[in-house]
């Protein structure tokens, strides 16, 4: 175990000991203390140094590009739910993670990088689209986050690299649903979460996403499903036709969730609830009321 902490000056400085150390990024630390084998001290769990990087100001920014919001890895929780720029659902989303002390020191970088099922921003950056963005001292890479993420806990990103941000496209919804279940409103993390998108023309369908949290090993979502809805709907005014294609890929979703039973929650209430949250969006999308 190495007791070494590394502190870049910049972020150039930060890929070249990424490179030459294979230093552990330490952004806010709330995920990497809670995995470290000597609570309290900046080891980590392996053979290699920490190295800060939650004070490196490249990384910290918000920025906007034409069409798209670029969010900085180390920017704050409080200051990304703060900011003027950052859209209405995601400041949302952070207000629903952790406490306010908590907040002030994750980072949205952390919280993706950490890969968990349960990661509170993964299923906002999975429903819009959004990009990771790697660097290494040779390299810069553009990622979608669902391939970014591998598996529970795990990502592909290379022992060089350090994710420097995230590329969200700015897009208008016109109904933008999200729900966190929890056992209490602070400090709780997630048993199941959905973060719901759809826009219309003419009252027509035209685009639709579904992100589910923390019912499989990876935040999910189902082209295939939604692709379905939009495909079928077109055409279908009766209320009992329209009742039965949203009953149809409703058990669609049901057979391709994998939630686990474990301290937080039931498999069988993980997959429940997720199913009932999709219905309750999708009938007020669909015009068709809701019945519990
Ligand atoms: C009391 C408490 C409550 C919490 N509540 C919630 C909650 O409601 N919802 C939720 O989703 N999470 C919650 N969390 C988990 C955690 O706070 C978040 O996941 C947070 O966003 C992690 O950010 P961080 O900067 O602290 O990450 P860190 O602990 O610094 O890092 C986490 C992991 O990401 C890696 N990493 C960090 N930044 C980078 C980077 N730029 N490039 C490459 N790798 C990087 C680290 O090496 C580490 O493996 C909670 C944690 C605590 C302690």
């Amino acid at each position: 175990m190495k007791d070494t902490a590394l502190r870049p000056r910049d972020l150039k400085e930060a890929l070249i000991l990424r490179r030459e150390t294979g230093g552990i990024p330490y952004a806010g630390g709330t995920d990497l203390m809670v995995r470290s084998a000597r609570w309290g001290t900046v080891n980590a769990d392996a053979d290699r140094p920490v190295m800060f990087i939650g004070h490196l100001e490249e990384l910290r920014q918000v920025a906007t590009e034409p069409g798209f919001l670029v969010i900085g890895a180390c920017a704050t929780l409080s200051s990304l739910r703060d900011h003027p720029d950052v859209p209405v659902l995601l400041t949302r989303i952070i207000g629903s993670m952790a406490s306010p002390a908590v907040r002030n020191m994750a980072t949205m970088g952390g919280n993706v990088c950490n890969a968990s099922p349960a990661g509170d921003t993964i299923p906002y950056l999975l429903a819009m689209n959004g990009t990771v963005l790697c660097a290494s001292t040779d390299d810069r890479k553009e990622i979608p986050v669902n391939e970014f993420i591998s598996g529970p806990g795990t990502t592909i990103l290379a022992p060089d690299e350090i994710v420097t941000g995230f590329r969200i496209p700015r897009y208008q919804f016109d109904h933008e649903f999200h729900k966190k279940v929890a056992a209490r409103r602070a400090n709780a993390l997630t048993k199941a979460s959905i973060v719901a998108l759809a826009r219309k023309i003419d009252d027509r369908l035209v685009d639709l996403r579904l992100a589910f949290g923390a019912v499989g090993p990876k935040v999910l979502r189902s082209p295939d499903c939604e692709q379905a809805l939009v495909d079928s709907l077109p055409g279908t005014n009766g209320r009992h036709e329209r009742e039965e294609i949203l009953a149809a890929v409703l058990k669609r979703y049901a057979r391709i969730l994998s939630p686990i039973d474990d301290q937080r929650s039931t498999a069988d209430y993980r997959g429940t609830v997720v199913i009932r949250l999709a219905r309750h969006f999708l009938k007020e999308v669909l015009g068709l009321s809701y019945q519990p």
